[in-house]
């Protein structure tokens, strides 16, 4: 394969803007250039969005997100296309996040920045506020997203437990278990916090039996895709007193309605699909498509190839 004009989409605009990727990919070889959907002169593309027209005018796409639910891999594979994508890149920003959502319900931070907004002064019950310390929780996911809260959790003292889909070893949890074991993982969690993949065995695996197998004081953590959570189910544990609250950065439509009840209740933070937003987003991309440039050029396999 050979690039020698690469196209930057300029859908990249949802996440940054088009012109620091293009400035920050100068030194490689092919031409670039900011792109709309006429792709004529392009032989590959970085973009958020798909465009069917990809597939009758380029080589190779590569999305600036990890997943890639939202590509039709089996048309890219048909067209000889290929498709690469950023996994691996978002372990320490959505860690972060993660980390920092639970300690804002475990710290009842979200409730002094409401009444701050109202300039009350406002102290939490005696027996509302807990530690992250000794804490258990069960990551859904061990790959880079969920290695990276893993790691940031077992930081702050959590128990960190981990379900995959092959249950190895794995680095800053204390135990790992395979999907047909998901209830037992997630049985004794004070957190649970979702970073697979949107697959087939993965559209839905949180519904109503999950949130009865989970602690009744027990919070989700939703950073993978809104598709993985029956939303409708979860609105029901909720209001039935089956599980304390959730942070949720997905969302089965996105974005969310302004009539969702999510919106309204004290313990479920709803956040607009940013937690992997940093300002750095677009070096992490530019080492990446860099790195694939020079695979391409030398004829060599592609990193992170799904398709
Ligand atoms: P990854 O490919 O590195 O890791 C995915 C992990 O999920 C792997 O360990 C895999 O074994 C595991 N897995 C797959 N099916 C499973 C199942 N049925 N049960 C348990 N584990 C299963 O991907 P990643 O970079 O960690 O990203 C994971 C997902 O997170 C992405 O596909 C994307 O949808 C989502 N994501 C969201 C944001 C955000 O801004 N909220 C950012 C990046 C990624």
């Amino acid at each position: 394969m050979n690039i020698d004009h690469l196209g930057i989409h300029d859908s990249v605009s949802i996440v940054f803007p088009p012109e620091r990727l293009r400035d920050a990919l100068e030194s490689v070889d092919p031409d670039v250039s900011i792109v709309g959907d006429d792709l004529d002169s392009v032989d590959a593309v970085v973009t958020f969005l798909h465009r069917d027209a990809f597939l009758d005018s380029v080589e190779w796409v590569h999305s600036i997100q990890a997943g890639y639910d939202r590509f039709p891999l089996d048309d890219f594979a048909d067209a000889g296309v290929a498709f690469t994508n950023s996994s691996g890149i978002h372990g320490a920003s959505v860690g972060e996040y993660a980390v920092g959502q639970m300690l804002a319900l475990a710290r009842r931070l979200h409730t002094f920045r409401d009444a701050q907004h109202e300039r009350e002064w406002t102290r939490p019950d005696w027996d509302e506020p807990f530690t992250l310390f000794d804490e258990r929780l069960t990551v859904v996911g061990l790959g880079a997203l969920g290695q990276g809260i893993a790691r940031r959790a077992d930081g702050v003292g959590m128990r960190v437990t981990g379900v995959r889909r092959t249950p190895v070893k794995t680095p800053h949890t204390r135990a790992v278990y395979g999907p047909q074991d998901l209830h037992d993982a997630i049985a004794d969690a004070r957190f649970v916090a979702l970073a697979c993949p949107l697959t087939d065995d993965t559209e839905g695996l949180f519904g109503p039996d999950e949130f009865a197998a989970m602690r009744d004081d027990a919070y989700l953590v939703n950073v993978a895709r809104g598709e993985v959570v029956q939303e409708d189910a979860l609105v029901d544990a909720l209001d039935a007193g089956e599980l304390a609250g959730a942070a949720l950065d997905v969302f089965e439509d996105e974005p969310l309605d302004s009539d969702s009840p999510l919106w309204d209740y004290e313990d479920v933070l709803v956040t607009p699909h940013a937690a992997a937003a940093e300002r750095d987003y677009y070096e992490h991309i530019a080492d990446l498509v860099r790195q694939n440039v020079l695979h391409a050029n030398a004829d060599e396999e592609f990193v992170n190839r799904v398709a």
